[in-house]
């Protein structure tokens, strides 16, 4: 009587108003009469999160991160209710769960716990019974008992999770747009959706800004070779994009996706003693005020001296200028500059490794543009280039056309019956 199981996650667009709730539902009733079995994950209600953290903040800045937990973790129990309440409303039997009751354990660290296991023998008696389960996302409790929460955006590491707890045969993840694209619409009208990408690429992708998916959660996706896909919950009928594993037998385009982030900032240090013991100084204090460094580069020296620059998020950069400055005097560099106007663009792609000449033709569509790069960093999947912040629709596009994502990529053989790899089951250990 082994029914196959799928496990969704709805995001909180998808629950966002009581009408699509019951839009969910139906979803949901409709695959469940074809005898597979569902256990749904969701998302707070759109807006309820940061709803939530204002109204912590009206009473403190600092809230205690175990109340906040408490709080944050009411949303997604919200629609897991009401969910089930239309799935019942419409004959379905469902039940809710909150993420203590379907098991998820996590380590203590409140507002990002991580998961170690789950203990699904609720679960596994409640599909048995025949039931939809609804699971609260986003939360679990800790070895105390206490609610913890796994991250903004930790439903989707909730789903996963579960779904390779229970042996589900791939993840769902329902949003509002329709799987991942080759570059953010909204910047190049010719982006196109993916049909298949691997999970290093998502990684990177993830990594680099793309809001999709938690990047957890396709960690954790990769770490058990769960599938995952990604759909519209507007959408009937859509393939989504696929993640999973590469398969070398695939036609694999060498660039699957442009990103960029305008987030970041450039600091550099003019006239730097070429010494040992000075990028240890610099980096150093950088680091233990708990700020991360993306791109690094030193000029060869002249006279004994160099220019150091290095690249972080803005949000970075105030703090990181008042160490520099310090740092500046103590190891006797001359000059101290910011530059906030800057974009990173990265090309992500598995087909680099077996493809040369990929930097080559950054370089080349950029000039093109007259798009002076101002920094460049590389490794097996991904160039990055840091360009002034003014040219990035430009660069993207231009990188769009250069790297032939304007038409639909290489047809992709459909890898989505073939990749089922044997997969860890039932219990999930911390790394
Ligand atoms: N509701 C939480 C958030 O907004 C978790 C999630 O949506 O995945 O971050
Ligand atoms: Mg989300």
């Amino acid at each position: 009587m082994n029914m196959p199981l799928v496990v969704q996650k709805y995001g909180g667009t998808s629950v966002g108003t009581i009408d699509r709730i019951q839009h969910v539902a139906q979803r949901i009733a409709r695959i469940r009469k074809t005898g597979t079995q569902v256990v749904v994950v969701v998302s707070a209600m759109a807006g309820e999160t940061d709803k939530l953290v204002k109204l912590a903040h009206q009473i403190c800045d600092n809230p205690e991160r175990r109340e906040m937990d408490l709080l944050l973790s009411s949303g997604e129990r919200i629609s897991s209710a009401l969910l089930t309440m239309a799935l019942q409303a419409l004959g379905i039997p469902a039940i809710s769960m909150t993420g203590r009751q379907i098991g998820l354990q996590t380590d203590s660290v409140h507002t990002r716990a991580r998961i170690k296991q789950i203990d699904a023998k609720r679960a596994q008696q409640a599909l048995k019974e025949n039931n939809v389960i609804v699971v609260a996302g986003f939360q679990g409790i800790n070895e105390k008992g206490d609610v913890t929460t796994l991250g903004r955006g930790g439903s989707d590491t909730s789903a996963v999770a579960l779904a390779v707890a229970l042996g589900a045969s791939q993840c769902e993840i329902y949003t509002d747009v329709d799987g991942v694209y080759t570059a953010d619409p909204r910047m190049v009208p010719k982006a196109k959706k993916l049909d298949v990408v691997s999970y290093d690429e998502m990684l990177e992708m993830a990594s680099l800004g793309a809001k999709v998916l938690q990047i957890r959660c396709v960690e954790f996706a990769h770490k058990f070779r769960m599938p995952l896909v990604v759909k519209s919950s507007y959408i009937e009928g859509g393939k989504g994009t696929l993640i999973c594993e590469e398969d070398s037998n695939m036609e694999q385009p060498v660039v699957s996706g442009i990103m960029y982030d305008k987030n970041q900032a450039k600091i550099t240090l003019k006239e730097v003693p070429d010494q040992p013991g000075i990028a240890a100084n610099i980096f150093g204090s950088i680091a233990d005020a708990g700020l991360s460094v993306d791109m690094i580069i030193q000029n060869i020296s002249a006279e004994g001296h160099t220019d150091l620059s290095f690249t972080l998020d803005r949000e970075e950069l105030n703090e990181a200028m008042v160490i520099m400055e310090k740092v500046a005097k103590k190891i006797r560099a001359v000059n101290v500059s910011a530059d906030s106007k800057i974009a990173k663009i990265s090309i992500v792609g598995a087909g680099m490794r077996s493809h040369s000449g990929v930097a080559a033709r950054i370089f080349k569509s950029l000039s093109k543009e007259k798009i002076n790069i101002l920094m460049i960093s590389t490794s097996e999947i991904k160039v990055s280039c840091i360009i002034e912040q003014k040219h990035t629709k430009a660069a993207v596009n231009a990188l769009h056309t250069a790297f032939g994502l304007d038409t639909k990529p290489t047809p992709i053989k459909s890898i989505e019956n073939k990749n089922s790899p044997a997969r860890k089951k039932s219990k999930i250990k911390k790394k």
